[in-house]
């Protein structure tokens, strides 16, 4: 029995959805935008292309078994699914937003008013958790234009970057939700398909690392080389090898993408020349 994994047909999810397909080795022939369904070549999956709000109810009710969808969706659903992994894309904030020369001061300053969302759910339980009285308008697009029409005095919606708010006269003034892309699986998966859930969430899971990490060689003299090994973590110790000049060692190693630069400033600090970082495919722990 093939695994069914429902993606989002088209949008900000569609691409990195494939893409990540695309690094775990599976071959999506004829994945192209447009189509409904379509069979991997080489992986016993089969791929349906949906709307992203429908994704949960559809892996809710077992129609696909698995699904990648933003957790911002998830939430505001309420489905009842497995969330297996975070994918780290689509990332984007919930956040609440007023129009520009507005005094807020906290959540108390929503009392009373009206504010225009997509998320009617995710704002109401923000709400209730501030205790504030407050009415959700629920609209389905084009949020950010409530306020300057006058059909809301603030908004709650997705924002990445936050120019379209600067571009409607509004300013982000509380996030109430950080969300990415997530990989969710149906419950009560047969015992079958869950074998092949896992297989690709071992792939997920070494293509997520690598692209954390990256491949750094460099020279260092020798009476360096001690100091340097404590500033590269690696995965298990920094591989080290006598260079042709004598008195000097290259060191291979690992190091991760969030303190990238501290530990280069580290190194070159220490001595080392000729850094070299090339980015890894995959990462098998
Ligand atoms: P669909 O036609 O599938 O319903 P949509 O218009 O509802 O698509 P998109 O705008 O494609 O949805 O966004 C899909 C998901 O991408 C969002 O639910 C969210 O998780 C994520 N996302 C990331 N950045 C943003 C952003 N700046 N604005 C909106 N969504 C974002
Ligand atoms: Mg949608």
């Amino acid at each position: 029995m093939k695994l069914k994994i429902a993606i989002q047909k088209s949008g900000r999810l569609f691409e990195d959805s494939v893409k990540l397909l695309k690094e775990c080795g599976i071959d999506l022939n004829n994945g192209k935008s447009g189509a409904l369904r379509t069979e991997a070549a080489n992986f016993p999956l089969e791929v349906l292309f949906l709307r992203d709000d429908d994704i949960p109810q559809y892996v809710e009710d077992a129609v696909a078994d698995i699904g990648i969808v933003g957790e911002n969706v998830l939430l505001e659903k309420g489905k009842t699914v497995n969330k297996v992994e975070r994918l780290g894309f689509g990332k984007c904030r919930l956040a609440i937003a007023v129009p520009k020369g507005e005094d807020y001061s906290g959540p108390n300053w929503l009392s009373n008013k009206k504010i225009a969302t997509s998320y009617p759910r995710i704002l109401g339980d923000f709400l209730k958790k501030n205790k504030v009285n407050a009415e959700i308008h629920e609209i389905s697009g084009s949020v950010e234009i409530a306020p300057g029409i006058g059909l809301a005095d603030a908004i709650c919606d997705l924002v990445s970057s936050g120019s379209t708010l600067f571009m409607n006269g509004l300013k982000e003034t509380e996030v109430i939700l950080r969300s990415e892309a997530v990989l969710v699986a149906t419950k009560g998966l047969s015992e079958e398909k869950t074998a092949t859930l896992n297989k690709l969430l071992f792939r997920i899971q070494a293509a997520k690392k690598a692209k954390h990490n990256k491949y750094i060689l460099l020279n260092a003299p020798n009476d360096k080389v001690e100091d340097i090994i404590k500033i590269l973590p690696g995965m298990k110790s920094p591989t080290v090898l006598p260079l042709a000049t004598s008195g000097w060692s290259s060191v291979h190693s690992v190091v991760q993408e969030d303190d990238f630069w501290n530990i280069i400033e580290g190194l070159k600090a220490n001595g080392a020349q000729g850094i070299l970082v090339v980015p890894i495919e995959k990462m098998i722990m």
